[in-house]
């Protein structure tokens, strides 16, 4: 009796594993249709990073680019630490899709890849563009944590600020509720870095 009961008890924790895992492989599939609803891009390549967060990218992405957003992630850890929060702090919890980028310079003339999205509550302010806005990056999901960035040939420190200050929302999303309702939205002002 007893090792029927040992059986059907690792049965039904397998049964459990599988039933979550068929929820994480929905709740990826559901941002990866948002990133390329968001985007307009198509990202057919998946890879990782050296210490282990998920890309998403239109095209391959170079060694330093990748190094890059994991240096933006190690920053974001490491400043997430500092303000006690624990949550999180995986490399593997991250989901960076890579944009083509629909602007390569700013307004200043600054190199400065970037993404054009619906301008939403952003309509009506100094960033709106006429219906759509520049965003350096922008999150996609809280959970899974994922955000976009836009493909970089150059200044990969660039690309390591976004990565760090997309992740400042999906940290405190996931350790300090109220920290992150009142910074999610910059159009009601505050800006990145968040967390110091
Ligand atoms: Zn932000």
């Amino acid at each position: 009796m007893r090792r029927i009961h040992f059986l059907i008890t690792i049965f039904s924790v397998a049964v459990a594993v599988m039933a979550l895992s068929q929820i994480s492989v929905a709740q990826n599939r559901r941002a990866l249709a948002e990133a390329q609803r968001i985007t307009g891009d198509t990202f057919k390549l998946a890879v990782r990073t050296p210490k282990g967060a998920n890309i998403y990218a239109v095209t391959q992405p170079n060694a330093a680019m990748l190094a890059a957003i994991d240096q933006g992630l190690t920053d974001l850890f490491a400043v997430a630490r500092k303000n006690r929060y624990s949550r999180r702090l995986n490399y593997s919890d991250y989901t960076v899709f890579v944009a083509k980028a629909d602007r390569e310079k700013g307004a200043d003339g600054s190199y400065s890849p970037d993404i054009a999205v619906g301008a939403a509550q952003y309509a009506g302010t100094d960033y709106d563009q006429g219906g759509y806005i520049f965003a350096a990056g922008m999150v996609i999901s809280n959970d899974p944590a994922a955000f976009v960035i836009a493909e970089h040939k150059r200044d990969l420190k660039r690309v390591s600020d976004i990565v760090r200050f997309e992740g400042e929302h999906l940290v405190l999303y996931h350790n300090d509720r109220r920290r992150y309702s009142q910074t999610a939205d910059h159009s009601k002002g505050g800006g990145h870095p968040i967390l110091q």
